[in-house]
């Protein structure tokens, strides 16, 4: 393999562009050309697919976002849309591509390996929702963002005596959630993987307050619901004062932690010499503290769980 292309695709996270640097790098290292694909799959279709030298992921490694840019691409999803791709990478001579991206970008790939070229995916999403690996590039990062925001909410929500329901990101998955609350001592953490009662947790709010507690924390994912409306209706039937905080796309930016710029480095490395080892069609992660591969088509079928544990510790530790 001589010539190989990067993209990144889906929705952006911290550390992507150390994953880039990553690919470049050891590409060239091991004397293979980098090109480039700008805005993931829609610049793979219309050609928009540069050089990269050493020196164009310089200076990249803490910055956030990504210098390829992003981009959801509707087209790239039906078989004409894919031979537009196969076709450019023929093109340019492109024998190999690394994607950078959640699970529908992994889709992508798949379909190109599938079309003979050798692609490998990987996991960049602060959501962490993707079976194969126990953690995604921009995960530890936005936790982070989450844990700093909450903390500051929590001196006002002290300070006024106030229930604060704040709603954080990860899509159909909790994770997000689940760790920031249990990192911050939410009193209450409420995911989609675990159907909870309302009633439940305004019968606990009432009860802590009579007991004293003069505030609360409910950390909401986004899939579990609208803080918006659970604010509300905590407002409604408790009569506590109530605030709702949507922290949004805050989450998504700013400098990656060590953690993420690592785990973009090593998996970023590891893509290349799968790459060079002649494999196709496989997303790296890491599980158990060990960097892993695995077959799409086997990653892609299997579900990303919450892990039942820490769930139940968060409970645990915050009757
Ligand atoms: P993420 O990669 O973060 O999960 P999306 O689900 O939006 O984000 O997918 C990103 C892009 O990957 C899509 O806009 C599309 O170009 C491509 N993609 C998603 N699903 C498929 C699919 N089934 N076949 C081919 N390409 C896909």
């Amino acid at each position: 393999m001589k010539r190989i292309g990067v993209l990144t695709s889906g929705g952006d996270s911290p550390g992507m562009n150390a994953a880039i640097r990553a690919v470049v790098r050891k590409a060239i290292f091991h004397g293979v050309e980098v090109y480039g694909i700008y805005q993931g799959y829609a610049g793979l279709i219309s050609g928009d697919i540069k050089k990269l030298e050493l020196g164009s992921v310089g200076d990249i490694i803490h910055r956030g976002g990504t210098i390829l840019y992003t981009a959801r691409c509707e087209e790239f999803k039906t078989p004409e849309g894919q031979q537009k791709g196969v076709d450019q990478l023929k093109k340019f001579g492109i024998e190999g591509l690394v994607v950078i991206g959640g699970d529908g970008s992994f889709k992508g790939a798949q379909k190109l390996a599938e079309q003979g070229i050798p692609a490998i995916g990987i996991p960049g999403t602060i959501d962490n929702d993707i079976a194969g690996t126990d953690y995604t590039i921009g995960f530890d990062t936005a936790l982070n963002t989450v844990i700093e925001a909450i903390d500051k909410i929590r001196d006002t929500a002290t300070s006024h005596e106030r229930t604060y329901v704040i709603e954080v990101m990860g899509r159909d998955a909790g994770d997000l959630a689940l760790w920031a609350g249990l990192a911050d001592g939410a009193e209450t953490i409420m995911v989609p993987e675990v159907d909870e009662d309302m009633d439940v947790i305004i019968k606990r709010l009432k009860r802590g307050h009579d007991r004293g507690k003069k505030h609360s924390i409910i950390v909401v994912a986004e899939g579990a619901g609208s803080g918006v409306d659970i604010g509300k209706e905590i407002q409604q039937k408790t009569d506590l004062e109530t605030r709702v905080t949507v922290l949004g796309h805050i989450q998504r930016g700013g400098s990656p932690t060590a953690q993420d710029r690592v785990l973009a480095s090593r998996l970023g490395a590891l893509s290349i010499e799968l790459l060079l080892d002649g494999n196709a069609g496989k997303m790296v992660g890491i599980e158990n503290n060990e960097l892993v591969a695995h077959n799409f088509e086997d990653a892609l079928a299997k579900e990303h769980y919450l892990d039942e544990k820490m769930y139940k510790l968060s409970k645990e530790l915050s009757i």
